[in-house]
């Protein structure tokens, strides 16, 4: 099959934007928060969880430590029994204790409107970093997670499996005021209708524009590991 060009797959992003719209005009974070520090802390506890359990987890713990000033005062475990009901909490904790850490005694106790300075933090990396600064600093980014990166793979905006590679197939492929938009709208429809496992193409309103329609290979069965997990942990 003859290589798509940029020009193409740039029309037919614009289509697949139209149908977005369509089905989620409202596509936002499903992560609650109200203020910069609450999406910084959330978004890091968020990676390999859902958002359903953070959700669930997070007004407890922003009770008891509202803002950096105040978390920079916990320690780890003090945190813990908020989060234990979030995957890898003992990680977390240490990373959200060190951070608040950070932010006190680097930015005066503020989440930095900075994406370097973001991802300076433990336990960010560049997606939580494009999290905090499209959502609440609205600075144009395209944060890449599991149904982002799916989504882009299956509609042939990208080929890699690097999520930082992801990002800029997408950056040059969605027009920048998107880019926002296009990130919530693809986890939506990740969850809803083109699932890791079973995507929904028979239903799926794009289609007619996805050259990966009715031709998704049920997954490979992951091969045994002597061991146990040994993978190195990125920042995300
Ligand atoms: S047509 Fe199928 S593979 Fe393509 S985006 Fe829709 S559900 Fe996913």
């Amino acid at each position: 099959m003859p290589r798509e060009s940029l020009r193409s797959k740039r029309e037919r992003a614009t289509r697949v934007l139209e149908a977005l719209h369509d089905l989620y005009p409202d596509a936002a974070t499903e992560l609650a928060f109200g203020t910069p520090f609450e999406l910084l802390v959330a978004t890091v506890l968020s990676a390999q969880a859902t958002d359903v359990s953070v959700n669930a987890a997070t007004p407890h713990l922003f009770a008891a430590y509202p803002d950096a000033r105040a978390m920079a005062q916990a320690t780890p475990e003090a945190i813990e029994p908020y989060i234990k009901t979030i995957g890898l909490y003992r990680n977390k904790a240490k990373n959200v204790a060190k951070l608040a850490r950070i932010l006190v005694a680097e930015h005066g106790g503020e989440v930095p409107n900075d994406f370097d300075a973001l991802v300076a933090l433990p336990g960010v990396g560049r997606k939580t970093a494009n999290v905090v600064a499209s959502n609440a600093f609205g600075r144009p980014g395209i944060a890449v997670d599991t149904h982002v990166g799916r989504l882009a793979r299956r509609l042939k905006f990208t080929s890699q499996e690097n999520p930082d590679k992801v990002e800029l197939d997408l950056m040059k492929v969605l027009p920048e005021d998107e880019w926002i938009f296009a990130h919530h709208a693809l986890i939506l429809h990740g969850r809803r209708v083109c699932d890791a496992r079973k995507p929904d193409c028979e239903a799926c309103t794009l289609k007619a524009d996805c050259p990966s329609a009715f031709k998704v290979a049920p997954p490979k069965k992951p091969a045994g590991r002597a061991g146990g997990n040994t993978r190195k942990r990125r920042k995300t």
